[in-house]
């Protein structure tokens, strides 16, 4: 029976990556990796979760070293780009558009998760990983010194041990389904998703001189594009191998999930609510390389670190939602929380108390996470509130959450407990500013087009992205900062809400406190509806 520091239960995206972090952080450090599916794996038509934003593009970038593998075997993301509904999406030229015109100043990429997954499996052995692949894990015994898994190998079964124990099984959840641990979520999302083996771009959907002009570059089809409408969103996400992913997400109580279920199901819904795209999919009909659905993706944990030397990453632990690409970001955290434990427990020091402070924050940014999407998918065809959503949802990313990981603060549990007033305040006002959308999205059933707004031209949003990569912060001035940026978000808060009441009076409830926001350069965007046809 072989012993190791670290036995890690499955070795995906957060598997593969730990282990990565791990040997870098402490070369010698014994590690050991089971992954059920034998490697190579396939290109293209494997695993969902393949567009990455700058928390995850960061961590696997700069933190893992991967930037040459991003930059040459990848494709860099032309940021987020959503198309609102209008007269039954049949011309994407009329739709009203929220999205860049060039990169970012910090980047972020479209995966090809198989070749991603190949590379980092590889290269993981190479570091000089335990990782068996073919190798399923059949059990996992809890011990009071170390940790036994049973593995299945080549007809064998053999057991490991390990001090620690990170499961990393994704959705199978093996630790956490053991300890019945699982939070069932309110946020009611399911998804079904193929691969088609050619490039589906939206820049040949329309021969429109002025709204081709936008992009003069034509390279939309590089962002993750989101065709939205009441309670759903289909996405277009380019994979370096060539194929296009073709993904749709619905809030299932509005679009219920036998609907999407079936190849043929979801593609009689694609034609139903999004027609134009539909045609392009027919067109490639041969050319669908697999098909998936997923009901109900959303879940939460009772707890993902645990003083008694388990650990969770991954979707073994939580899941929120697709919609922004947190899936990697939370890998990211969660893989930084769970390096500092490991690396302070094998100097020597006592982990219990910074394991409750990672374990509440990971759960609290979670917390924070599903408010985004939970009763939020009403909104996705409403182009005001969900332009205006989108707006302050990145805010609250560039100038809060994202800062704290680019800065590498999450994984120290001093500077995370000296903000916690702040963050209280952040995580409030976050939630007022959704239900405040929510209720504005009752209040307004205006429908708009023909028009344009890119977040990159709000000076402060496009300001605290670039700063997300710049140089390393003192405590006390990353403090400063974070204050202000909160102080800016509470005058952002004040603006959405004046904009809203213009609708409704009744919406003046919602943010009662912080500045006014006429002290701030930021402003919520604002459209102009098309008349219905009485007022025309
Ligand atoms: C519809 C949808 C869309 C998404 N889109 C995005 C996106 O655009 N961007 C993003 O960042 N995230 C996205 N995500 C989330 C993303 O899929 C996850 O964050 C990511 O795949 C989780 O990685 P993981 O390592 O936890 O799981 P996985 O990558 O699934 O890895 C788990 C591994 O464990 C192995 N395993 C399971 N059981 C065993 C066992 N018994 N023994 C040994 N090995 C085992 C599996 O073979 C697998 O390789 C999306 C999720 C969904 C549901």
């Amino acid at each position: 029976m072989s012993h190791s520091d670290v036995v890690i239960a499955g070795g995906g995206l957060a598997g593969l990556t730990l282990a990565r972090q791990l040997k870098q952080e402490q070369p010698n450090l014994s590690i050991f990796v089971a992954e059920k599916r034998p490697h190579p794996v396939p290109e293209a038509a494997f695993k969902v979760g393949e567009s990455s934003v700058e928390i995850g593009a960061h961590y696997f970038q700069k933190i893992l070293g991967l930037d040459p593998h991003l930059r040459s075997d990848q494709l860099e993301k032309l940021g987020l780009r959503y198309f609102f509904p209008f007269d039954g999406n049949r011309d994407i030229a009329r739709r009203l558009e929220l999205g860049p015109a060039r990169f970012p100043p910090v980047p972020s990429f479209q995966l090809d998760r198989g070749r991603f997954e190949n590379y980092l499996l590889r290269t993981i052995k190479e570091q000089g990983i335990d990782v068996v692949d073919g190798a399923v894990v059949r059990s996992i015994t809890l011990g009071p010194d170390r940790h036994t898994v049973s593995v299945q190998h080549d007809g064998h079964v053999f057991d490991v041990t390990g001090r620690w124990l990170v499961d990393a099984s994704g959705r199978s959840g093996l630790l956490r389904r053991q300890l019945g641990s699982t939070r069932a979520s309110t946020h009611l999302a399911s998804a079904a998703w193929f691969r088609v083996s050619s490039r589906l771009k939206v820049d040949d959907w329309s021969t429109d001189p002025a709204w081709l002009a936008r992009v003069p570059s034509r390279e939309r089809w590089l962002s993750t594009n989101h065709l939205m409408g009441r309670g759903y969103w289909v996405w277009l996400i380019p994979l370096s191998s060539g194929s296009t992913s073709v993904g749709i997400v619905v809030d299932s109580t509005i679009h219920p999930y036998d609907r999407i279920n079936r190849l043929e199901r979801a593609l009689g819904w694609l034609r139903e609510f999004e027609p134009q795209c539909a045609e392009v999919v027919d067109a490639h009909a041969g050319q669908v390389e697999d098909f998936l659905a997923l009901k109900q993706y959303a879940h939460g944990c009772e707890r993902v670190y645990s003083p008694d030397r388990w650990l969770l990453t991954g979707e073994a632990g939580v899941f929120t939602d697709p919609f922004y690409s947190p899936g990697s970001d939370f890998i990211g955290m969660s893989n930084d929380f769970i390096a500092e434990i490991i690396l302070r427990d094998m100097r020597g020091d006592d982990v219990s108390a910074c394991i409750e402070v990672f374990n509440s924050t990971y759960l609290r940014l979670f917390d924070a996470f599903i408010r985004l999407y939970d009763g939020q998918y009403r909104l996705m065809g409403n182009a005001q509130v969900m332009t205006v959503k989108a707006a302050w949802d990145n805010g609250c990313y560039w100038a809060i959450t994202a800062p704290l990981f680019f800065q590498r603060r999450y994984r120290d549990a001093g500077f995370i407990g000296s903000i916690e007033p702040l963050m209280r305040r952040f995580f409030v006002l976050h939630a007022r500013v959704q239900g405040l959308l929510r209720a504005w999205d009752a209040a307004d059933a205006s429908s708009y087009a023909d028009a344009w707004a890119n977040v990159m031209d709000v000076d402060v949003l496009r300001r605290w992205q670039a700063d997300l990569a710049g140089p390393a912060l003192d405590d006390e001035t990353l403090r400063m900062m974070l204050g202000r940026n909160l102080e800016t978000l509470e005058g952002f808060a004040r603006a959405i809400q004046d904009l809203a009441s213009r609708t409704d009076v009744d919406l003046a409830r919602f943010v009662s406190t912080g500045p006014s926001p006429d002290a701030f350069d930021i402003k919520p965007f604002t459209f102009t509806p098309v008349p219905s046809p009485v007022e025309a």
